[in-house]
């Protein structure tokens, strides 16, 4: 079922007392959408699906118009939801920049989502807090949890280009949340947005630890959040979610597993729509049941689904859903 913020709050809450951690997914297309939903489902675990602002955008079409990819995928992600009383779903909006705010009103106004990331990590400190408090404003008078961020994260993600990597600082990130009082905090640990490896990160682990004791020992405790983990290893994201870690952002491992998984069928299956070279064309004729977008399609589904599922299960949040 889908979850109002107020709901998606306790599944954090629950995620923070047990130690385990939800996986936020990236979506744009219906296929990504029924593929993760129905790995929650099969997990028995809650979890986030995100839009970011390049997603919206390409939802909409030729128009771009973000408000129409927001409602479009919303009402996708609200109805297939329904089906599965076993798996609590949510909507966040990832990285929105400080020129979104009037999106993000719109979204939080209109009931689109559980959950809004205000990035304005690129800002001064004062600045970041300023817009940030904004958003939060708004959103908690409708029961919308806000995520925010300070430093940067370093890679690609959609508009965000940062190639400098700045660690957060533990009391800056205490004076941010206790300024702004957002529900989750990204903290800047060393990961990477985009594709990378494990083993050439320098992950600060000790600082997501560092930084929720001393947002707990000032009793503000928040959940705090991990980007760009498609490249880390179990062990590190486990780590992360032992010292402090409620979300985890998952947005490239599901497009390369698409893509593989697609590739695979199109390697095996080329002849059904391609000419073989020893037939004449004039003798060639494609084979449908092949490729009926159904039918290949739904091999990058399968894929993605089974990754989400495996992200429950590696992250804790399988079998832990609040609707149990
Ligand atoms: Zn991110």
């Amino acid at each position: 079922m889908f979850l109002t913020g107020d709901k998606m709050k306790d599944v954090f809450l629950k995620a923070k007392r047990n130690r385990f951690g939800i996986i936020a997914s990236n979506v744009v297309f219906d296929t990504q959408i029924r593929a993760i939903i129905q790995g929650y489902a099969a997990a028995n675990s809650d979890g986030l699906m995100q839009m970011s602002s390049g997603a919206v955008k390409y939802a909409a079409g030729a128009s771009q118009d973000i408000k129409i990819g927001a409602e479009l995928i919303s009402v996708m992600i609200k109805t297939f939801a329904k089906q599965f009383n076993n798996a609590g779903i949510g909507l966040h909006i990832d990285h929105a920049t400080p020129n979104y705010f009037d999106f993000l009103v719109y979204c939080i106004e209109n009931g689109l989502v559980t959950s809004v990331m205000i990035d304005a990590s690129a800002e001064k400190m004062e600045e970041n807090i300023r817009i940030t408090k904004e958003v939060v404003a708004v959103a908690h008078k409708y029961n919308i949890l806000v995520e925010g961020e300070i430093g940067h994260i370093k890679g690609t993600e959609d508009e965000i280009v940062s190639d400098t990597e700045l660690y957060t600082k533990p009391e800056e990130a205490l004076e941010f949340v206790q300024k702004t009082d957002v529900d989750l905090f990204a903290a800047s640990v060393g990961t990477n947005h985009g594709v990378s490896k494990g083993a050439k990160i320098e992950l600060h682990l000790d600082l997501i630890k560092e930084i929720d004791d001393l947002l707990i020992k000032h009793n503000c405790e928040r959940g705090l959040v991990l980007h760009g983990a498609s490249g880390l290893t179990d062990w590190q994201q486990q780590t992360a979610i032992k010292n402090g870690v409620v979300k985890i952002n998952k947005d490239t491992h599901y497009q390369m597993d698409m893509a593989a998984a697609v590739q695979a069928f199109w390697e095996k299956e080329k002849y059904a729509i391609v000419c073989p070279p020893d037939i004449s064309p004039d003798d060639y004729v494609p084979n449908k049941s092949k490729f009926d977008p159904r039918k290949w399609l739904v091999k990058g589904e399968e894929a993605m689904q089974a990754t989400v599922k495996g992200f429950c299960e590696m992250s804790g949040s399988a079998n832990n859903s609040i609707l149990l």
